[in-house]
């Protein structure tokens, strides 16, 4: 069958940075994509399917398009309508559900009205309207009714969730972690701010469906690129099923099994979904509402609030972060890359391993990147890649 498809490229991976890369080249250059993935679907991450109950479910947990970049969204709206949503997270403290990111509206739910006053005044002296301080920022400050409210954030919202998210506390990670969701000055209860923000009509996976189905790319499912590549890291070369290929790879998968491990493995941490049916119309207020200090899981998902489907049940997901064990099945898969300093510099000796294929193998995306990317960053990724270094 493959014998039949010459490719010129092949792209390992068919998220959002495969999917783009190889939309791009089959589209604009009109050469030959192979997409090898090893799942049994594609999308990556991102990918969503209707249940037997008819509920459209984010498999890999809520995904919620959101970037700042109207070429961006122009692109990706090429293969997409949208619908409207704004996210809202809630974050269950001290037996109430208030706003997250922490903000002025969480500071008036969780304190007596005289000492949210007091405290929003010195807030709004001190860093001034709107702005987004990272927990360290703010626990850094010398006022002492601040360091109390930095010290009651700190182990109210990110001590406890981190500690189960990563196993880890909150400054062993880089500090770009924990800055994902700051102090937000504000009294907007949004999650994000970006000017583009929407969930896709008929969801992510016809997205992908549509950017893939070009005549020039041939998709491989269940298909593991280390069955059918070979490396010859001496002279540089690249085998397809044991014959010279001339082609170039695209890799969007874990680095450091492209190289055999020879540094070592990247870290990684996993997650694991409880799926439940409930007999109510909505389960809870919003999409997501985070549980920092209580029970095992970090948060509770009702998939409903982004969909926007009509149903009389309701379907939620409970998730709960995993060591990642990549021969264990249910484990086995990389959700997030843990950053950290050592790790990042055993991810560059990789890289650097890789950069000596003179071209022909280029890395994209939140795996082979090992950073922690939004799907829109994964796109603008590939998207910048195709332009500087393959057009
Ligand atoms: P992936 O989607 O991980 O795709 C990589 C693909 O490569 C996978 O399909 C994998 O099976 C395949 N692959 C790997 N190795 C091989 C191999 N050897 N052979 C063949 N195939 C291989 N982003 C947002 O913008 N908004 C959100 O709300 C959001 N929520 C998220 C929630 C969770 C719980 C997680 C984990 C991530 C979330 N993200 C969100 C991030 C989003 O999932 C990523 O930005 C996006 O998936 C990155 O796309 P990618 O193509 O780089 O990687
Ligand atoms: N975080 C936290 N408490 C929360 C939400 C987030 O401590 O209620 C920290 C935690 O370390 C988490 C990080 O901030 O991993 C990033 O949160 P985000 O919501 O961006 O996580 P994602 O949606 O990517 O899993």
């Amino acid at each position: 069958m493959l014998k039949d498809f010459q490719a010129d490229y092949i792209v390992v991976g068919s998220g959002f940075a495969g999917a783009t890369i190889a939309e791009r080249i089959a589209s604009k250059l009109n050469r030959k994509v192979l997409v090898v993935e090893k799942r049994e679907h594609i999308g990556g991450n991102s990918y969503d399917y209707y249940d037997e109950n008819g509920f459209l479910i984010h498999k890999y947990g809520p995904h919620i398009f959101h970037t700042e970049k109207k070429w961006l969204w122009d692109y990706v709206s090429n293969f997409t309508d949208w619908r409207h949503y704004i996210h809202r997270v809630l974050a269950y403290i001290d037996g109430k559900k208030v706003p997250l990111p922490f903000n002025l509206n969480s500071l008036y739910g969780l304190f007596p009205t005289p000492k949210a006053l007091r405290l929003e005044k010195k807030l709004l002296e001190k860093f001034g309207p709107g702005q987004k301080i990272h927990i360290l920022e703010l626990r850094s400050a010398q006022d002492q009714e601040l360091k109390e409210l930095a010290d009651f954030i700190y182990r109210k919202v990110f001590l406890n969730y981190t500690l189960k998210q990563w196993g880890m506390r909150p400054e062993e990670l880089s500090p770009e972690v924990t800055g994902r969701v700051p102090i937000f000055i504000s009294r907007d209860n949004s999650y994000f701010q970006d000017r583009y923000q929407g969930i896709p009509h008929e969801g992510y996976t016809r997205i992908f469906e549509r950017m893939l189905s070009h005549p020039n790319i041939k998709v491989l499912l269940r298909t593991d690129a280390r069955e059918i590549i070979q490396l010859d890291f001496l002279y540089r070369r690249i085998y397809l099923n044991g014959r010279e290929f001339q082609g170039r790879i695209i890799y969007t998968g874990p680095i450091d099994e492209l190289l055999d491990f020879k540094y070592g493995e990247l870290p990684y941490r996993s997650l694991r979904f409880q799926l439940e049916v409930h007999p109510v119309e909505y389960y809870q207020e919003v999409a997501v509402v985070n549980y920092p200090n209580d029970y095992a899981f970090t948060r509770i998902t009702e998939f409903k609030h982004l969909t926007g489907q009509a149903h009389p049940k309701t379907m939620i997901a409970k998730e709960f972060p995993q060591e990642y064990r990549r021969d264990e099945p249910g484990k086995d898969i990389p959700y997030y890359p843990i950053l950290r300093e050592d790790e990042v510099e055993k991810y560059m000796r990789y890289r650097r391993e890789i950069e000596k294929f003179d071209g022909k193998i280029l890395l994209v995306g939140r795996l082979a990147e090992y950073k922690y990317l939004n799907m829109d960053k994964a796109i603008e990724g590939s998207l910048v890649l195709f332009e500087n270094k393959i057009k």
